[in-house]
């Protein structure tokens, strides 16, 4: 039997395959001969699914990943995933085995970290994260002695070498002085390494934003994320690159009720909607434990359903919300509402979405990713 009948029955998550191998092609265009592009699928590839879509990007040749914990390693590996595996985060010391067998490779987040993953006595494969400025994970770019004392420990291979921008997506002066400087600090530091006799693993920098704004660095890989999932990460983000991306998620639920409220009828939790007059509203079995966020209550929020744009009415749950369809000229139960996504004329983009709700396209789209199925069109 096909799974993706029951799959529909309810919410689930559209993946537009056509879309992703789209914007594999435009953004390997925009990177320079040399530079590959490194997947970046953390947190279930920000909602799209991990295996499913780190699988079909295998098939288009993409041939590096990141993650930002060893689980998703593991599940990719598990998933039959082929190609370079990076843990962005934190792994416990006590891993390191795992890390050896499933052929991840694991970020050096400071000195005192890969003292310590190398006296496990096993060898693993290592980026180092330098800090040029972000100042979260990473060593600082200035301690040429600490970087390069980890070239000499003896259960590290180190396969890269990285750093990440901080304030990339702007192309504020200021912004981007401190953008250049933290790339400038970055290269400094290769330089420095290369004079004292260290030979250079492969070198990373930018994100979506670092390539879209930075374009051209002299890099082995380019760490896409959102980019690949063809959405901005705000509806007003400009960049120096306007590649055209397009969107590879959709959001959609089916109507599993219709019900008439009388003017003056309340609906839902706190009783926030009432009805201003006779009233016809739909019940979609998708809520904020799907990852729609509940600040889109009370009509802040929207729902396409056929050729028509229908608010949200009261509070958003957990599992369900309602919507209000007063207006739609033919609708049943069985119809299907999107989301997220674009249905004719209309389009509710994920950085919209998200912006309305007060947050970005990377947190909306990776909230989507504990409960939904996701399939392939
Ligand atoms: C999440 C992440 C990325 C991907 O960022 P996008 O803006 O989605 O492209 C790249 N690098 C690091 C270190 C990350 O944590």
């Amino acid at each position: 039997m096909d799974k993706t009948v029951f799959w529909t029955d309810r919410a689930w998550i559209e993946i537009n395959v056509g879309n992703l191998r789209h914007n594999v092609d435009v953004l390997r265009e925009e990177v320079p001969s040399g530079c590959e592009l490194m997947a970046v699928v953390k947190a279930q590839a920000y909602g799209h699914g991990a295996v499913l879509t780190a699988t079909q990007l295998n098939q288009m040749g993409v041939r590096a990943f990141a993650v930002a914990t060893i689980e998703e390693g593991i599940e990719l590996r598990e998933g039959g995933v082929s190609g370079e595996i990076l843990i962005l985060g934190y792994t416990g010391v006590s891993r390191a085995l795992e890390l050896k067998e499933y052929d991840l490779m694991q970020t050096l987040i400071s000195h005192e970290y890969a003292e310590d993953l190398n006296s496990q006595g096993i060898a693993v494969k290592t980026h180092i994260k330098v800090d040029t400025g972000m100042h979260r994970l990473g060593i600082s770019a200035g301690d040429l002695s600490g970087v390069r004392d980890i070239f000499l420990m003896e259960n590290l291979e180190v396969c890269g070498m990285f750093t990440h921008l901080c304030c990339a997506d702007s192309r504020q002066p200021e912004d981007v002085r401190y953008t250049k400087g933290q790339i400038g600090s970055f290269y400094k530091l290769v330089d420095d390494l290369r004079n004292s006799g260290v030979g250079i693993p492969k070198l990373h920098i930018q994100s979506s934003y670092g390539l879209l704004n930075y374009p051209g660095l002299a890099c082995d890989y380019v760490r896409a994320g959102i980019a690949l999932y063809g959405v901005p990460s705000a509806p007003e983000d400009d960049c120096l690159l306007k590649p055209d991306l397009r969107p590879v998620l959709s959001l959609k639920s089916r109507i599993v009720l219709i019900r008439s409220v009388k003017k003056g009828d309340s609906v839902g939790y706190g009783r926030s909607f009432t009805a201003s007059r006779d009233t016809r509203i739909a019940i979609l079995p998708v809520g904020y434990g799907d990852g729609f966020p509940r600040s889109l209550s009370d009509g802040k929020g929207h729902v396409l359903v056929g050729r028509y744009v229908v608010p949200v009415a009261g509070r958003i749950c957990m599992d369900q919300l309602a919507v209000d369809v007063t207006d739609v000229e033919d609708v049943s139960v069985g119809d299907i509402a999107t989301l997220i996504g674009a249905e004719g004329y209309h389009e509710l983009s994920a950085p919209s979405v998200a912006d309305s709700s007060g947050s970005i396209s990377n947190e909306l789209l990776c909230r989507m990713g504990a409960r939904l199925p996701v399939i392939a069109k």
